[in-house]
């Protein structure tokens, strides 16, 4: 059965977000000969949609008011309103990020609907949507039917697949109205220097937790991730670590930390506490190195090797070096 899909976009320096192309590509997927809308606010949004089309949408509503740049939930969720009236959709898919954390429960409110928030696979059973997520700090899946419409989901960066690009694709385009006055000022802004590839955009983590013993240790993690490949794999750090100020809190991993779902995740020196699995579970292969044969971590390590860290990298990282 067709099913309306709108899709709530996010631009990052004038293109859309990685995750926007992965929801347009799981939204192309769900509809079923359905249209496929998204949305993009602020500055450069008219031009970054023609970036959608080849990744399945087939309308774009864009606004390029600079007053949309800042996320401001009252203006993006007025937008988001005219582009829900101008779209019926079936399903609105947003990002599990600071803008879906807060316009689901909103715009689901408004329409007397369900949302189901970070989930991390979405799926047709015979016409009704099912979605699961996370639940019990990530130590448990849950499935869930909408038994409302329109469904509202917001989805984890990097679960869902893009489509093959459509070279040559395009689609309707209509514009949102400009952003209204706001509620909410926004006093200040702290920018966090972050440099190199980003933890949630790496493919390999390296995370290195309390058992490193001081902030030494995390060199030879952090030459690890060097060994790996400065475009391939980031750092990450447990709270543990974070909190002992041995790596900045911008590089925890967990649940008060960052989500990460990289091909790789290597865990150094990390027991394995639920609360950091939270942040790492949904990676597609855990290695852990710990001291511990009983660590929890191995219960969802793919890959474990028992031993002192500090004997396991040095020659980890010389064979990676060798094998490049
Ligand atoms: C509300 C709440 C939220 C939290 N949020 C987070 C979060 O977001 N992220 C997070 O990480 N934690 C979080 N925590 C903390 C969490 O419960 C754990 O305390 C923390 O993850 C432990 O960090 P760790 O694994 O580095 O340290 P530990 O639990 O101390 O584990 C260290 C490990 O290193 C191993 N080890 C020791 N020496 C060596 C060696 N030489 N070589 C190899 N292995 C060695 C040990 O065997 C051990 O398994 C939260 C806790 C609460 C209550």
């Amino acid at each position: 059965m067709p099913r309306n899909v709108l899709v709530v976009g996010e631009l990052s320096e004038g293109a859309p977000t990685s995750t926007t192309i992965e929801l347009v590509g799981a939204g192309s997927r769900l509809a079923g000969g359905g249209t496929v809308a998204v949305t993009l606010l602020g500055n450069g949004a008219a031009a970054a949609a023609a970036a959608t089309f080849p990744a399945g949408a087939t309308k774009a509503f864009t606004s390029d008011d600079a007053n949309y740049d800042q996320f401001r939930s009252d203006q993006w969720l007025a937008a988001v309103e005219s582009a829900f009236g101008l779209a019926s959709p079936d399903l609105v898919l947003m990002a599990q990020s600071l803008v879906g954390r807060e316009l689901a429960p909103r715009l689901a409110f408004r329409h007397n609907t369900a949302a189901a928030m970070d989930c991390v696979h979405l799926a047709d059973d015979g016409g009704t949507l099912k979605v699961t997520r996370p639940v019990y700090g990530g130590n448990a899946l849950a499935t869930f039917s909408f038994a409302t419409s329109p469904a509202v989901a917001t989805v984890r960066a990097k679960s869902q697949d893009p489509i093959e690009p459509k070279a040559g694709a395009s689609g309707e385009t209509a514009e949102l109205p400009a952003a209204g006055e706001a509620r909410a000022a926004i006093i200040g802004r702290e920018k966090v220097e972050a440099e190199g590839l980003q933890l949630q955009d790496a493919p390999v983590v390296v995370s290195g937790g309390r058992g490193l013993g001081s902030p030494d240790g995390f060199k030879l993690v952090e030459e690890l991730a060097a060994a790996i490949g400065k475009d391939k794999a980031a750092v990450g750090a447990s709270r543990a670590a974070c909190d002992l100020g041995w790596y900045p809190p911008s590089q925890q991993v967990g649940l008060t930390g960052k989500v990460v779902t990289p091909d790789l995740y290597i865990a150094v020196a990390i027991s394995g506490a639920s609360q950091h699995m939270a942040g790492c579970s949904g990676s597609k292969t855990i290695i852990a190195i710990n001291k511990d044969p009983e660590a929890n971590i191995f219960k969802s390590a793919r890959f474990g090797i028992v031993g002192d860290y500090r004997q396991v990298l040095p020659p980890l990282i010389a064979a990676i070096k060798a094998a490049r």
